[in-house]
C-alpha cells in the first residue's frame, strides 16, 4: 500500500509509513477537498510576490538575483495554485513570463557588455 502523505510504498498491512511515519490506518484525504474549496478565495502570496519582483526587475534588472527569486516564487506559486487552488494563477503565469523575458534581456546585455570589454582588453584578438 502507498502512503497517503508522501507516496512511499509500504508493505501491505503496515501500520505506519516507513518513510514519514504517517498512520496508514487512518484515512486523512477526505478532509482535503473541503480545505481546497475554502482556500480558493485567497490569492497566492508567492504568485503575487513573484509578479511584483518581475515588475521590479524590469527597472532594476541589474540586480540579477531579484529576477531569479521572482521566477522561482512565480513557479512555486503556480504549482501551489495547481495543487491547492486559490486565486492568482494569471499573476503566477505573468510573473514567470516577465521574469524569463527580463532575465534573458539582461543576460544578453551582460554578455554584450562583457564580450566587448573582453575584446577591448585582449586587443581585439578574438574578433
Ligand atoms: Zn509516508
Amino acid at each position: 500500500m502507498y502512503c497517503q502523505n508522501c507516496g512511499f510504498k509500504n508493505e501491505e498491512g503496515a501500520a505506519f509509513c516507513g518513510n514519514c511515519g504517517t498512520n496508514l490506518k487512518v484515512k486523512t484525504t477526505i478532509v482535503y477537498p473541503n480545505e481546497t474549496a475554502g482556500s480558493n478565495e485567497k490569492y497566492n502570496g508567492m504568485a503575487i510576490a513573484g509578479f511584483v519582483l518581475g515588475i521590479v526587475n524590469i527597472w532594476f534588472g541589474a540586480v540579477f538575483v531579484v529576477g531569479v527569486i521572482g521566477l522561482i516564487l512565480s513557479i512555486m506559486g503556480n504549482n501551489q495554485i495547481k495543487l491547492n487552488g486559490g486565486k492568482g494563477k494569471g499573476l503566477a503565469v505573468a510573473g514567470i513570463v516577465i521574469n524569463i523575458i527580463t532575465l534573458s534581456l539582461y543576460l544578453l546585455i551582460y554578455l554584450l557588455v562583457f564580450g566587448i570589454a573582453g575584446c577591448a582588453a585582449c586587443g581585439l584578438m578574438y574578433l
